[in-house]
């Protein structure tokens, strides 16, 4: 291509600024990239814009070529290979892929739920305070009317301009272009507002203590143009006065009196979602456990739910009054030794060794 004019390809005068050239070629190279253009000739015509850029945002080169005009080539040869890569690498970087902004910071919240709740799911209402971008300045920090003026060194364009041209964000803006002179009223030149957030937390059924939900770009928003962290709703299920959760299954203690578990009895249960009844068989043990299957707590993210498990305690009365100790007494007399196996065989090993030790 070096027998054509590099200034007319990329549509700038002979003494244009370097950042009049640099503008041009950005125009044109977003216009014509294979990435963005799929008609025959862009491919061609971007290559042409790169050559001509590359030898024209370099000084060196520059003058060169203005002596020499149609007869220009660089050392006698097209622009390296790595040269057309770096110019290409500058401004591609920063232009088609997305700058990686500054997120902002994630945020942590409690949400308090009771185990019937967490029984069934639900959508917890939950008021957050939480930063966002500031409506009366966009997220700038610069008052709407005046409050910018255009950043000099780099001219507006956010890009470091010297050697190694466009390198690097500009130092003196961030980047953003323009410097503020007037701080936004509503956010002191923060960009950004706190807010007290309502939002609604859908906690699946099931989950539990220490469980993290999370709200995707509901946390604060950061100074600059970045996107907001996320929300961290950290589950807490309050202990129950009745169930013990281990896993997905729930354990209940289920205190019965001696004439329940020795004749036998129907008793009303709790479950997670209401009550059932079960049926006490006739001399059922002390820590025998009744096991309820699919009554537990439901599966978090599946189907099915675990087990509830009733685990009998036998309830020992305390502080008798009289009339209810002779009751006893009359009920021990009437029993004889054969209801009770295991007593009565204790007593006779104790009652054999004693003898053993006496002879
Ligand atoms: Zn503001
Ligand atoms: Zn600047």
């Amino acid at each position: 291509m070096a027998h054509r004019d590099y200034y007319n390809v990329l549509g700038v005068g002979r003494r244009s600024s370097q950042d009049e050239i640099k503008r041009a070629y950005r125009a044109l190279a977003m216009r014509f990239h294979p990435d963005r253009n799929s008609e025959p000739e862009a491919e061609q015509r971007f290559k042409d814009v790169t050559e001509a850029y590359t030898v024209l945002s370099d000084p060196e080169q520059r003058s060169r070529y203005d002596r020499l005009g149609p007869l220009y080539t660089p050392d006698g040869r097209p622009p390296k290979p790595e040269d057309v890569n770096e110019v290409i690498g500058s401004f591609f970087g920063g232009m088609f892929r997305r700058k990686t902004q500054d997120r902002g910071t994630d945020l942590r919240y409690t949400v308090s739920l009771t185990l019937e709740e967490v029984a069934t799911g639900l959508d917890r209402p939950i008021v957050v305070p939480r930063r966002v971008h500031c409506h009366h300045c966009g997220g700038d920090g610069a008052e709407p009317e005046g409050g910018r003026a255009i950043c000099e060194p780099c001219g507006g364009t956010g890009r470091s301009s010297g050697a190694r041209l466009f390198r690097t964000s500009c130092y003196h803006c961030d980047g953003q272009g323009f410097t503020v002179v007037k701080p936004c009223n509503t956010c002191d030149g923060d960009g950004r507002i706190s807010i007290e957030d309502s939002l609604v937390v859908k906690v699946p059924k099931g989950v539990a203590t220490g469980q993290k939900l999370k709200l995707s770009g509901k946390g604060d928003a950061p100074t600059g143009s970045g996107e907001a962290g996320d929300l961290f709703v950290i589950v807490n299920v309050a202990e129950h006065t009745l169930f013990r959760r281990r896993g997905d299954d729930l354990l209940v203690e289920l205190p019965l009196t001696f004439s329940e578990v020795a004749t036998g009895a129907d008793v009303v249960v709790p479950t997670i979602e209401g009550q059932t009844t079960i049926r006490i068989a006739p001399g059922t043990p002390s820590g025998k456990i009744f096991r309820l299957a699919g009554r537990g707590m439901p599966k978090v993210g599946r189907s099915g739910r675990g087990d509830l498990h009733l685990q009998v305690m036998l309830e020992v009365p305390t502080e008798l009054s009289n009339s209810e100790r002779e009751a006893l007494a009359g009920w021990a007399r009437a029993l004889s030794a054969s209801r009770h196996p295991l007593r009565a065989a204790f007593d006779e090993v104790v009652r054999i060794r004693s003898s053993v030790e006496a002879s």
